[in-house]
């Protein structure tokens, strides 16, 4: 049975092999089994990251073209910008009130994210304490049943369940789909520097538009340990890792035997043997990326939220006249 699908990247720029695996590839996947899916920009939630103003427009349209170069989008997925849907903010903020800040306080990611930036409680702005609100304002606004997630976002679709099954009681309705998590196999793609993850802010990423001189230094450049033997410092275990997800299954396995019977000093060839494979997968996203045109891609959004609208406007009118607002104003 086809699902309707919903996920998002958000529009802070450089998509990176970490997005790549932990992300595009199950949208790929959810694409090709002819679900339902839309795939939006997250601008609006990308606006909890910038410190003052960024050109959030022309970051919106690069992370279009990413989506695009990596085979995602019409006529097979609906790609929209989260901003072009003002019935999804409209909605988050009648959700508001019906979530409980004792909730959103729980959340890990918001706790991650206070902890990260070494907030004080009063200096936390509500945008980043309300994300999981506007996040379930997306999902609910499309009525998606199937959000696929990794570990790390499972809580904000719980919240969305119970926010939506809390609405539909208070209200007296079935206003709401209840929503499926989807999990994916959490691929957690290490950064080039050997930490545990690949991140934009982290500075230790492969950009998926790095051309091959740059991706060659990178990962010449990952810290690994002299040689083979005993436990992998955390750069070696990056390049295992990265390897194993960007080169053939046996080259990957034939560099794990090696490790294990010492073989000499090998890691700069191997990381060699990995650049040329990373340059070779990003080499078509790129030329598909290259030929987009930034009116087109403007254009491709623009229909996306021409159909979202449509659909989210008539769960935000059932939201409204179960709440009782009926003014009769709205979608003018
Ligand atoms: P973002 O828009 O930056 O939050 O990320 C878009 C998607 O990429 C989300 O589903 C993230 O979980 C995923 N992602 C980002 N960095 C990594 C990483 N290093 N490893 C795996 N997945 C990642």
């Amino acid at each position: 049975m086809t699902k309707r699908v919903i996920s998002a990247m958000r529009a802070t720029g450089g998509v990176h092999v970490g997005n790549y695996y932990g992300a595009i590839i199950q949208f790929q996947q959810l694409q090709a089994l002819s679900n339902e899916c839309f795939y939006f920009v997250a601008d609006l939630h990308a606006l909890t990251e910038v410190a003052g103003v960024i050109d959030i427009d022309s970051v919106s349209v690069e992370v279009a073209k990413h989506y695009l170069a990596c085979l995602l989008g019409p006529p097979n997925s609906i790609l929209y910008r989260q901003s072009d849907v003002p019935e999804v903010s409209q909605m988050a903020v009648l959700l508001g009130n019906i979530v409980s800040l004792g909730r959103l306080r729980t959340c890990t990611t918001f706790k991650d994210r206070v902890r990260n930036r070494g907030l004080a409680e009063g200096e936390v702005s509500y945008g980043l304490l309300g994300y999981p609100v506007l996040m379930s304002a997306d999902i609910l606004s499309v009525r998606a049943d199937c959000v696929p997630v990794g570990q790390d976002q499972i809580q904000h679709v719980e919240m969305t369940r119970d926010f939506a099954r809390a609405f539909n009681r208070t209200f007296g309705r079935d206003v709401f789909t209840i929503p499926e998590v989807n999990l994916q196999d959490a691929v957690r793609v290490p950064g080039i520097d050997g930490s545990e993850k690949m991140g934009k802010s982290d500075g230790n990423t492969i950009r998926l538009l790095d051309d091959p001189e740059s991706v060659r230094s990178k990962i010449l450049g990952i810290p690994t340990q002299a040689e083979p033997g005993g436990d992998m410092t955390k750069g070696t275990r990056a390049l295992y890792k990265l390897m194993e997800l960007c080169s053939p299954k046996e080259i990957y396995e034939q560099y794990v035997e090696r490790y294990q019977r010492q073989d000499g000093k090998f890691f700069g060839e191997m990381k060699r043997r990995l650049a040329e494979d990373v340059v070779a997968l990003l080499q078509p996203i790129q030329d598909r990326y290259r030929v987009l045109r930034d009116d087109e891609v403007r254009e491709v959004l623009a229909s996306g939220s021409r159909t979202v609208r449509q659909i989210a406007a008539e769960v935000l009118d059932d939201m409204c006249s179960a709440i009782g607002l009926t003014s009769g104003n709205r979608g003018v």
